[in-house]
């Protein structure tokens, strides 16, 4: 049977998915489908269910400049407001129905004589003239490599994929890790187990958290004036730039910071001085992910909760042995250590024109064009690709960017007739030698820390190592000579594309 051929494939429905899936839209494009495995839409929101998570980022500027909400009930959102949120966008821009829900990709092959991507899917075959994939960064949760951790005989739960039939109460419960999700869990988990072991490898930097509830007036103001709503995200705006400032050129200025958060630390355990030497990170703020709470530092006040540092030796049936002899029983595992990011999670799945995979081309150190097109990918566009991310700032307005040269591509497409489009191989290098050099001065770099925005061979492939406005720059100044194309006459005829 020949496959349905469709003018652009999506793969997600999170925040980058959606995103494209409203610009497509939006730009007239409506011959697409996007493919998203799980029921419901918002990709990490979705997935991540752990008590006490939401986003450290605040909601007016985590959220599309094109959709506001100025019904935020707190200031920073949880994960349900903003699943919620991104719902209500599906709903409002009539995306919906381009969307198939339990539909996951199972790899996806440049097809050279059908000039499209040849997608494997759950739901079976389907032929797409570009592929965007909106797959995010955070998504395969990482295990820790500790000897044993398969022969425990309670259950292990990670908190990407959190089993809300866990019964917590009254038992001993141990959490491996101190990043952002576990700065967030475990007080929540405080609240209910018996005993809580924290295994902290390396300690966060903590800063009070400004969360708020949102005001009748303010909410009023924003719908009724929405002028102030954009302005209040300009101020947040300009603030995380300034962050971005300190941290691609100045991170010694954030010693200031750091005073802050020791301060922080003393207030919240006043009565705990031994513990201040153990929670008080070495290496330059910002370096790891800032966290922001103003509960975590205090639990470790609470009788029944134990920060361990000393380093775990091995797992067995009961319970964690670390160096120092002492072995801690345990009945429930929560692991709190992050996720398999320096890689796209489709790029095992992605085959390019040569028949290798992005993971292949990679190695273990990706790179693309604007963090979005890559040399050897046709028709490809990957949001959130490499150095994308943010120190600080919202990921939703790199996604909004990626998408405005995303569209401009396929626009071009359009207007120029063109089957095929791709960045220049020396174009691509020369930005990537860029972004490497840029990077240099860093904290990511020079802060004395490990982090998963570095890749094994030192470099940082997450972060965007500049201004979100430089960003934006770049991606609005799209060029067509940057890019090799094939023009739409020069390719064997096909089947016209079929609208879903
Ligand atoms: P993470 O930041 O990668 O933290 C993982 C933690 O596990 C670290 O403390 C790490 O210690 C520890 N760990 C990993 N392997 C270990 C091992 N073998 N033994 C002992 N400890 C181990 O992961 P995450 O907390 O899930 O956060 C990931 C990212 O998700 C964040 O950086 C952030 O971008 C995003 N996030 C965002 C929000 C939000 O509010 N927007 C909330 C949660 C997560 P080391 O530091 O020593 O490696």
């Amino acid at each position: 049977m020949t496959p349905q051929r469709i003018r652009t494939a999506v793969i997600g429905a999170g925040f980058s998915g959606l995103g494209a899936a409203i610009a497509l839209r939006r730009a007239g494009h409506h011959d697409f489908v996007v493919l998203e495995r799980s029921p419901d839409v918002g990709g990490t929101w979705w997935d991540n269910t752990y008590p006490g998570c939401r986003c450290d980022v605040p909601s007016n500027l985590y959220s599309f400049s094109f959709l506001p909400n100025p019904d935020w009930p707190e200031t920073f959102s949880p994960r349900g407001e903003i699943q919620r949120y991104l719902r209500r966008c599906a709903e409002d821009e009539g995306v919906l129905p381009h969307i198939r829900f339990g539909v996951s990709l199972d790899r996806a092959a440049w097809d050279e004589d059908a000039v499209a991507w040849r997608l494997q899917t759950s739901d079976g075959e389907l032929l797409a003239e570009r592929l965007i994939t909106g797959t995010g960064g955070l998504v395969e949760p990482k295990l820790p490599e500790i000897d044993g951790l398969d022969s425990f005989a309670g259950r292990v739960v990670h908190t990407a994929r959190w089993d809300h039939s866990l019964d917590l109460a009254g038992k001993r419960v141990g959490v491996i890790g101190t990043g952002s999700s576990s700065i967030q869990v475990i007080p929540e988990l405080a609240k209910v187990a018996g005993h809580l072991d924290v295994f902290q490898r390396t300690p966060a930097w903590v800063l009070p958290h400004m969360n708020r509830r949102t005001s009748r007036l303010e909410r009023a103001l924003f719908r009724r004036f929405p002028v102030t709503q954009r302005a209040d995200r300009a101020f947040t705006t300009v603030y995380m730039e300034v962050g971005n400032l300190i941290m691609t050129r100045r991170p010694g200025l954030f010693r200031t910071l750091e005073a802050i958060s020791r301060w922080h630390l003393k207030r919240q355990l006043p009565d705990h001085p031994q513990l201040h030497a153990k929670l008080t990170p070495d290496y330059r703020l910002g370096c790891k992910r800032i966290t922001l709470s103003n509960h975590y530092l205090r639990t470790f006040g609470r009788p029944h909760v134990e920060l361990v540092t000393e380093g775990m030796v091995a797992v067995d049936a009961g319970g964690i042995t670390t160096r120092d002899g002492v072995r801690h029983e345990l009945d429930v595992l929560v692991l709190g250590t992050g996720f398999q990011v320096t890689e796209m999670p489709a790029a095992a799945r992605v085959v390019g024109r040569d028949g290798r995979t992005l993971q292949d081309v990679w190695s273990g150190s990706p790179e693309a064009y604007l963090g979005t097109t890559v040399a050897g990918f046709p028709n490809l566009f990957t949001l959130l690709g490499p150095n994308t991310g943010l120190g600080a700032g919202s990921i939703v307005t790199m996604i909004e960017a990626q998408l405005d040269y995303a569209v401009a591509c396929l626009d071009a497409m359009d207007t120029h007739r063109l089957a095929t489009i791709e960045p220049r191989e020396d174009v691509q290098h020369a930005f990537n030698v860029d972004v490497q050099q840029r990077s240099q001065g860093t904290v990511w770099l020079s802060g004395g820390c490990s982090s998963w925005y570095l890749a094994d061979d030192g470099r940082n492939v997450t972060l965007w190592p500049d201004l979100m406005a430089a960003f934006e720059k770049r991606t609005r100044a799209f060029d067509l000579t940057e890019h090799v194309t094939t023009p739409a006459d020069d390719v064997a005829a096909r089947p016209e594309p079929v609208a879903v």
